[in-house]
């Protein structure tokens, strides 16, 4: 999903039109939370902002992304997917980003050509939700025998714990 700056280069105000139907592969990216299932529609454009040393170096990307994504129900450890969609801006600079200026969201143009799906991914992990649910109602797994609650039934005593303060929880003394 790399879009070529070549024309643009050193030209104020000038933009260069894209558009991708691909897939995109968010684990190159180093991004473990989410697969990106299937294709991503991508379009938008970048424009020359006419910004530093004879007009070259720095860029904004104007971007609209739709996708699904799969990610892992907290609850009962599915995988499913979701709908994302967005609209964003991103600054593109040429070379290495400075990172001592405290923008954080500067993303390289390495060999005149802008990487859109890097962009894309940084504000997909953005939007996550902390706890993924499959469904709202998810009753995830029976935490004694691991049973998917949502599917089956068992029989064990339960009582309703967060599973984070499972951990804490048997650091107490028993109370039975
Ligand atoms: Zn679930
Ligand atoms: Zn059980």
């Amino acid at each position: 999903m790399k879009v070529s700056i070549a024309k643009i280069k050193s030209k104020a105000a000038m933009a260069v039109d894209f558009t991708f139907t691909e897939t995109i592969h968010a684990a190159d990216y180093g991004y473990d939370d989410f697969v990106v299932a299937g294709l991503a529609s991508v379009s938008g454009k970048i424009v020359n902002l006419g910004l530093g040393v004879d007009n070259s170096g720095q860029y904004q990307a104007d971007i609209h992304y739709q996708t699904e994504i799969e990610l892992i129900c907290s609850r009962c450890v599915k995988p499913f997917t979701i709908p994302v969609e967005g609209a964003l801006c991103a600054q593109f600079v040429d070379g290495a980003p400075d990172e001592s200026d405290g923008e954080a969201d500067i993303f390289s143009i390495e060999k005149d050509h802008a990487d859109i799906a890097a962009v894309v991914l940084s504000e997909i992990f953005f939007t996550l939700p902390m706890q993924p649910l499959c469904r709202e109602d998810c009753k995830g797994l029976c935490p004694k025998c691991g049973v998917d609650l949502n599917v089956n039934s068992c029989s064990c005593e339960r009582v309703a714990i967060d599973p984070r303060w499972e951990k804490l929880k048997s650091l107490l003394p028993t109370e039975d």
